[in-house]
C-alpha cells in the first residue's frame, strides 16, 4: 500500500483478486516461487506524459497521458484508452491490472493493459477533440504496435476518437499497421459487432447464468445503467431475448420509462445528437420520469446490469436491489460493485457475474479483430457474433467448473480469478524470473 499510495481502486482490485487465491495457493504452493504473485501485481511498464493541444479559443491546454503496460506474459498488451477527467494512475493501473486476468479468461493470446487521459471530451468541439487525440498519439505511438501494444475504446472514447488516434499513428509511422488499434471503423479493418460486442457478450453471459437456475431473460424486468457503449448494446441484446428494460442513466441521473426503454430514441440522443439522458423523457413524455441524482438502483427489477463506472454501485444500493427481488447482476462495466455490494449480493443468494468476466465480450471481439486484420479478411456480422456467443459461454463455464473445483460452487468471483490467474502464473513460471 504505502509503495501505491493513493491508488485507491488498484488497491481494491488487486485485493478481489489476492483474496481469492488462499484455496489455489494451497493446492499450489509453487505458485509463490520467485516472487511471482509480487511479479504480477508490478506492472511491466508505466508510461506517463504531457498531452499540451489548443482549444477553439487559442488557448493551451495541458492533459495528462498514461499507459500502463501491465503484463505481456500471453501477449501484446491489450486494453483500452479512457477519456475522462477522473483518470488517474491508480485508475489506469486498476483497469490494467482487471484487463490482465479478464483477456486469459477468453483464451485467446492477448496480455492486459490500459490507458488514457484525465481529458474531459463533454462540451468539446469535434475539432478539439482531433487536437487533442493526435497530441496524444504523438506521444503514444512510439510504445504501441501489433506485437506490442494494442490499445481500443473506453469510457468517451469511442469510434470518432479511434479514428483520430489511429489516423495520427498511421501518419506518424507511415505504415498501415491494421492490427495496432481494435475498434476501428468497418471501411478501416474494423470487426463487424466489436461495437455491440461487450453489451452482447454481458447479456450472454448472464442468460447462461440464469440457465444453470431454469430460466432466462424472457419477461424480466431489467435495469442497466450508464447510457454509453456498453449500457446502449446490453439493452438491444436483452430486448431480443424478451426482457423489458426500464431504466438507463448518464452522470446526472437516471430515466424510468415503464413501457420499456425505446432503443431508437435512446440511440439517437447518444450516439447521433450526443445528448444528456434527461432529453429522452423530454422527447417521451407520456410517463417517463427523469431522476436528477439520486440512484438508478432504487428502480425494481429481475436483473441489474450496472455498466457505466467503477464504484457506481454501493452496499446500500445492493440492498435496495434484494430488497426488490433482484436475482441476478451482471458487471457490464469495470468494478462498478464495492467490496460490500459484492458480498451482499452473494450472501442472499444473487446470481454475480464480475465484470472481469462478463464484460471481457469487448477485448475477446477485439482480439477477433487482430485476426481478421493479420489474415487481411473481413468477416460477416453473424460469423462474429457466434464466436463471441462461444466465447462468453466457455467463459461461464469455465468460471462455473472452476468454482465448483475449488469447493464454492456458485462463486462467479472466485472462479474468474483463481482460472484466470492460473493461466497467467503457469505462463510466467515457464519464462523464469522476467
Ligand atoms: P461510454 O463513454 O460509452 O459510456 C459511459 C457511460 O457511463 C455514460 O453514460 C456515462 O455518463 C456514464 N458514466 C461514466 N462515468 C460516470 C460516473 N462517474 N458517474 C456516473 N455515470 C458515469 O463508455 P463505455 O460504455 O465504453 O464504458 C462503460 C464501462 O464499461 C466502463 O467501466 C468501461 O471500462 C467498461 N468496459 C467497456 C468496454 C467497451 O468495449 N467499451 C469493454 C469492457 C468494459 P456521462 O456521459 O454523463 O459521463
Amino acid at each position: 500500500i504505502r509503495r501505491n499510495a493513493g491508488e485507491t481502486e488498484f488497491h481494491q482490485a488487486a485485493r478481489e483478486v489476492l483474496e481469492s487465491l488462499g484455496r489455489v495457493i494451497a493446492k499450489h504452493p509453487e505458485f509463490t516461487d520467485g516472487a511471482l504473485i509480487e511479479r504480477i501485481c508490478e506492472p511491466e511498464r508505466q508510461i506517463i506524459f504531457r498531452v499540451p493541444w489548443t482549444d477553439d479559443k487559442g488557448q493551451v491546454q495541458v492533459n495528462r497521458g498514461f499507459r500502463v503496460q501491465f503484463n505481456s506474459a500471453l501477449g501484446p498488451y491489450k486494453g483500452g484508452m479512457r477519456f475522462h477527467p477522473s483518470v488517474n494512475v491508480g485508475i489506469i493501473k486498476f483497469l490494467g491490472f482487471e484487463q490482465v486476468f479478464k483477456n486469459a479468461l477468453t483464451g485467446l493470446p492477448i496480455g492486459g493493459g490500459k490507458g488514457g487521459a484525465d481529458f474531459d471530451p463533454k462540451g468539446r468541439s469535434d475539432a478539439e477533440v482531433m487536437r487533442f487525440c493526435q497530441s496524444f498519439m504523438t506521444e503514444m505511438f512510439r510504445h504501441l504496435g501489433e506485437y506490442t501494444d494494442v490499445p481500443a475504446g473506453d469510457i468517451g472514447v469511442g469510434g470518432r476518437e479511434i479514428g483520430y488516434l489511429f489516423g495520427q499513428y498511421k501518419r506518424l509511422t507511415n505504415r498501415y499497421e491494421a492490427g495496432v488499434f481494435t475498434g476501428k471503423g468497418l471501411f478501416y479493418g474494423g470487426s463487424r459487432a466489436r461495437t455491440e460486442a461487450t453489451g452482447y457478450g454481458n447479456t450472454y453471459f448472464v442468460q447462461r447464468m440464469l440457465q444453470t437456475k431454469g430460466t432466462s431473460f424472457d419477461g424480466k424486468r431489467c435495469v442497466v445503467s450508464g447510457s454509453g457503449n456498453v449500457a446502449i448494446y446490453s439493452i438491444e441484446k436483452i430486448l431480443s431475448f424478451g426482457g423489458k428494460v426500464v431504466a438507463c442513466s448518464d452522470s446526472s441521473g437516471y430515466i424510468v420509462d415503464e413501457n420499456g426503454i425505446d432503443l431508437e430514441l435512446l440511440k439517437e440522443i447518444k450516439e447521433v445528437r450526443r445528448q444528456r439522458i434527461s432529453e429522452y423523457a423530454r422527447l417521451k413524455g407520456n410517463g417517463t420520469h427523469f431522476i436528477k441524482g439520486g440512484s438508478i438502483w432504487d428502480v425494481p427489477c429481475d436483473v441489474a446490469m450496472p455498466s457505466a463506472t467503477q464504484n457506481e454501485l454501493s452496499g446500500k444500493d445492493a440492498r435496495a436491489l434484494i430488497k426488490n427481488g433482484v436475482i441476478a447482476v451482471g458487471e457490464g462495466a469495470n468494478m462498478p460493485s464495492t467490496p460490500e455490494a459484492i458480498h451482499a449480493f452473494q450472501d442472499a443468494g444473487v446470481l454475480f457475474a464480475p465484470g472481469k468476466a462478463a464484460n471481457a465480450g469487448g477485448v475477446a471481439t477485439s482480439a477477433l479483430e487482430m485476426q481478421q486484420n493479420a489474415s487481411r479478411d473481413s468477416w460477416s456480422f453473424e460469423k462474429t457474433e457466434t464466436r463471441l456467443a462461444e466465447i462468453m459461454h466457455n467463459i461461464h463455464d469455465l468460471c462455473a467448473n472452476t468454482a465448483d473445483e475449488f469447493g464454492v460452487p456458485g462463486n462467479y468471483v472466485l472462479g474468474a480469478n483463481i482460472a484466470s490467474f492460473v493461466r497467467v502464473a503457469e505462463t510466467m513460471r515457464s519464462f523464469g524470473v522476467i
